[in-house]
């Protein structure tokens, strides 16, 4: 368990902390609105020392012992822009940000194209993660410190200074590092705090996804606290054992239990519930595992979307011997799983899931393109790489791109051997028509290899 972190300054973006300094101090909480519209509306990205002077000015009725407090206590920004991993100046990439207390963690944006260009930002609720995935690279490097739920939100800020103006943040999701339903508290106070600034932020929460492995309880005290944010649960085995194999943490958590958590979850918001399953070629791509996936979810009562990732290396999972199926493999499984029906027998159905059932299971193929991609798809699988020297993220929605521009795009970014090149460009060319394509990418420490077949 690692050791609480005192910070100083605290972060002027966290209501909780705001809220017991002034009780602490003898300020009534009448004041902590004033304060709160006075952070957003300042929008502050940096330790700036006056931050507060304006407060007073703004506010008159705010007394002057909660200003003083709030000038020794309180900064407006506590985290800083460490490096900024891109091929642009603002748009997609991946921030490194330090903490006051020299701890760093990673933020990611991620364009969509399409007729309205958004991006969105994937967020870190800790330093580190305890829960270790195999197949995840911040689960190597265990729970370092829980982060605050300023220094969330700060990510956001910050994710805004670089997020493109033709792409604007519309979408957040909990799957940078760390388990979200661990550091709970924190977790509460950032979603209440874009509950309550949804203008600020430009965010509603109903586009904010909380992306767990599941943490005992943790789920229904979402539903309860918070139900207008989204839930994604990541699966990523039908079975208890193989669940276990693959995420450690499960051994303590019954997979039982947790669907019917879930199923609390949908009862108690009405929402969708994201299923996220990453595919390990001969670990959990059999056919009999794909009819026991098909057959659990379509018991389920809440309503339920699967999505399937391939894996994507990582130092951790490649390790474990992990490997990405072929993409043929990859839609054999998803055909299985689509063949279920919601059950019209679902123990419970009620309302939504009665008129759901005999539906077909949504089921998505989610291909990477890059690392960026998975880590956006899964529960967190940023590792800090803070230490080297930058290099540049190279993250896109496949989904949303004709085949020749990714090609054009990757191709472009990556210093491949010109013959290679040549070569992916024959086949970027005569892929157009929606053939499959194959690309070599070279991305962090590893080769990585991925198909531009058509959306599922
Ligand atoms: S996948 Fe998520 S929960 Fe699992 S180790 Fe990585 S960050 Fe932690």
């Amino acid at each position: 368990m690692p050791q609480p972190r005192i910070l100083h300054p605290l972060p002027a973006f966290d209501l909780w902390s705001l809220q017991s300094a002034f009780r602490e101090h003898g300020v009534k909480d009448l004041h902590l609105g004033s304060v709160w519209q006075y952070v957003m509306a300042s929008v502050p990205t940096a330790c700036d020392a006056d931050f507060w002077l304006g407060l007073r000015k703004q506010f008159p009725g705010v007394p002057q012992a909660a200003v003083e407090l709030l000038t020794r206590r309180f900064a407006g920004c506590t985290s800083r822009v460490q490096s900024w991993h891109s091929k642009a100046a603002r748009g997609e990439g991946k921030l490194v940000l330090e903490l006051q207390d020299g701890q760093c963690i990673e933020t990611v944006i991620i364009e969509h194209g399409g007729p309205k260009p958004r991006a969105t930002v994937c967020v870190s609720s800790q330093i580190g993660c305890k829960m270790g995935c195999r197949f995840c690279a911040t689960g190597t490097m265990g729970l370092r410190a829980q982060l605050h739920a300023g220094e969330i939100l700060e990510q956001l800020l910050h994710a805004k200074q670089y997020a493109s103006p033709t792409a604007p943040i519309r979408n957040v999701v909990f799957m940078g590092m760390g388990e979200p339903l661990d550091n709970y508290r924190a977790v509460l106070g950032a979603l209440k705090a874009l509950a309550i600034s949804s203008r600020a932020f430009g965010l509603a929460l109903k586009n904010v996804t909380v992306s767990t492995v599941g943490v005992p309880g943790k789920i229904r005290q979402l539903a309860v606290d918070c139900p207008a944010a989204n839930l994604a649960l990541s699966l990523h085995a039908p079975m208890q054992d193989l669940r276990s194999t693959i995420v450690p943490s499960a051994a303590s958590n019954q997979l039982d239990a947790l669907l019917r958590e879930v199923d609390e979850y949908g009862a108690l918001t009405g929402n969708k519930v994201m299923m996220e399953y990453i595919l390990i070629e001969g670990v959990n791509t059999s056919a009999e595992t794909a009819h026991a996936l098909g057959s659990l979810l379509a018991r389920q009562r809440a309503l339920v979307m699967l999505n399937l990732i391939p894996y994507n290396p990582t130092a951790s999972g490649d390790g474990n011997g992990y490997q990405a199926p072929t993409d043929a493999a990859c839609k054999v499984f998803r055909n299985i799983v689509a063949e279920y029906r919601r059950c019209c027998d679902a123990p419970g159905s009620a309302s939504i899931a009665d008129a759901q059932a005999g539906a077909p299971l949504l089921c998505t193929i989610r291909w990477s393109t890059v690392p960026g991609q998975a880590q956006m798809a899964a529960c967190g699988q940023l590792a800090l790489e803070s230490a080297k020297p930058a290099k540049p993220a190279q993250l896109h929605d496949i989904e949303d791109m004709p085949l020749v521009s990714i090609a054009r795009k990757v191709v472009k970014q990556a210093p491949l051997p010109p013959l290679v090149d040549k070569l992916l460009w024959l086949l970027a060319a005569i892929s157009g028509t929606g053939a499959i394509c194959w690309i070599f990418v070279r991305s962090h420490q590893n080769i990585v290899l991925f198909s531009a077949a058509e959306p599922v």
